[in-house]
């Protein structure tokens, strides 16, 4: 167990804010990378900043256990070296320039500026970090003046003129010369393998990778080929069955959809007529109550005569009412006097909605229909 000086700590918000003394622990973000997390005491490390971190409970001044958690940071040593593979590969072969890295905690992603790369291209550059992990080359890294970092031949990015003070170089064998402060494998052997999961235009002109290596890749390929086992068991067929059988499922979805339709239009016109044989009479006005939301009472307005009839549908609080015989948002606003509605339309249609039984409701429109 490590030894780490705590020079204060306050409490913000639910959190508290540690300021360390010469903390060894990797800021969150820098250079795209994830951060360090571990335990300061008994107190774990939510967030890490230059010199300060966020813990979960509060912490004693003075000297303190610092643990690392050094499992998660070989994650990042291969997800990140794995990113100087890909980019030096890129940039080998094909001239793209790395724009952007960003290491999360389920993938990382890598913006190369092109937008027009074929799956063909892509494919190769994947493969050629895999015959590169394959043949274990060392990592290595040597840290020079800034002076003597500018004139390394062979670098695949100019060093910043904002770097100040001493450079970190890491190279991999003859594939890829780099300036970076991050954290490395030491032999292309341990990213194990490297896999591209998507990737995307972005900004119009560059594309986004997504990708995981090592552990992060093989756990990747333990939950697809758990999927895609339950896709056959699902859809009882083999792996490569698997589209045809979706296809299918879609297309016969689409025509019970379609059969369900013209099934239901077809019992709301016979609905229809029954409902206005039962209607209610109120103050010489005729009254069809059909208490549901559903594909069957959308259709009922087509075969309601509206010239003769008020109609009124729905359930759990949303309702329609509709007519030309009465000013259907004049009942509205009548409504609106003694309930707590929301909703609106137009003379002929109405919808609305509220805490409202479909009781209630039917008795209001009987209410105002008395009153015309
Ligand atoms: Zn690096």
């Amino acid at each position: 167990m490590d030894k780490i000086m705590v020079v204060s700590c306050e409490k913000v918000k639910k959190v508290y804010k540690v300021t360390l003394e010469d903390s060894p622990l990797y800021p969150d973000g820098k250079g795209g990378q994830l951060g360090d997390r571990g335990t300061i005491g008994n107190n774990n490390i939510l967030s890490v900043e230059k010199n300060c971190v966020f813990l979960d409970g509060e912490v004693q001044l003075g000297e303190n256990d610092l643990y690392i958690d050094f499992d998660r940071r070989k994650d990042i040593e291969v997800q990140h070296t794995a990113q100087h593979l890909f980019s030096a590969l890129a940039y080998n072969k094909y001239s793209l320039n790395t724009v952007g890295f960003r290491m999360a905690e389920e993938y990382s992603t890598v913006d190369l500026d092109s937008k027009d790369l074929t799956e063909e291209v892509i494919k190769e550059i994947e493969k050629m970090v895999n015959d590169a992990i394959k043949i274990s080359i060392p990592v290595e890294t040597s840290i020079v003046k800034k002076e003597e970092a500018m004139t390394i031949e062979g670098l695949r990015k100019t060093v910043s003129e904002k770097v100040t003070g001493d450079v970190r170089i890491v190279t991999i064998g003859e594939l890829d010369t780099n300036a970076c402060g991050g954290f490395h494998v030491s032999n292309s052997c341990q990213l194990q393998i490297f896999k591209i999961l998507s990737w995307e235009k972005i900004k119009g002109n560059y594309t986004r990778f997504y990708y995981v290596a090592g552990e992060r890749a093989l756990e990747d390929y333990y939950d697809k080929n758990k999927l895609v086992g339950e896709l056959c068991r699902t859809l009882s067929c083999r792996e490569n069955e698997i589209n045809i059988m979706l296809d299918k499922v879609i297309s016969d979805k689409k025509s019970a959809e379609l059969e369900l339709r013209s099934i239901t239009q077809k019992y709301a016109e016979i609905l229809a007529k029954d409902l206005m044989n039962n209607s209610e009479n109120i103050n010489g006005m005729k009254l069809v109550f059909y208490p549901e939301n559903s594909m069957i009472s959308n259709f009922l307005p087509k075969y309601i005569d509206l010239s003769e009839y008020i109609l009124i549908f729905g359930e759990s609080g949303q309702f329609t009412v509709t007519s030309k015989k009465i000013n259907c948002k004049d009942y509205f606003d009548f409504l609106k006097t003694t309930e707590e509605v929301r909703g609106g339309g137009n003379e002929s249609r109405v919808n609305f909605k509220g805490d409202l039984s479909e009781d209630l409701v039917f008795q209001q429109l009987k209410v105002y229909l008395s009153k015309l």
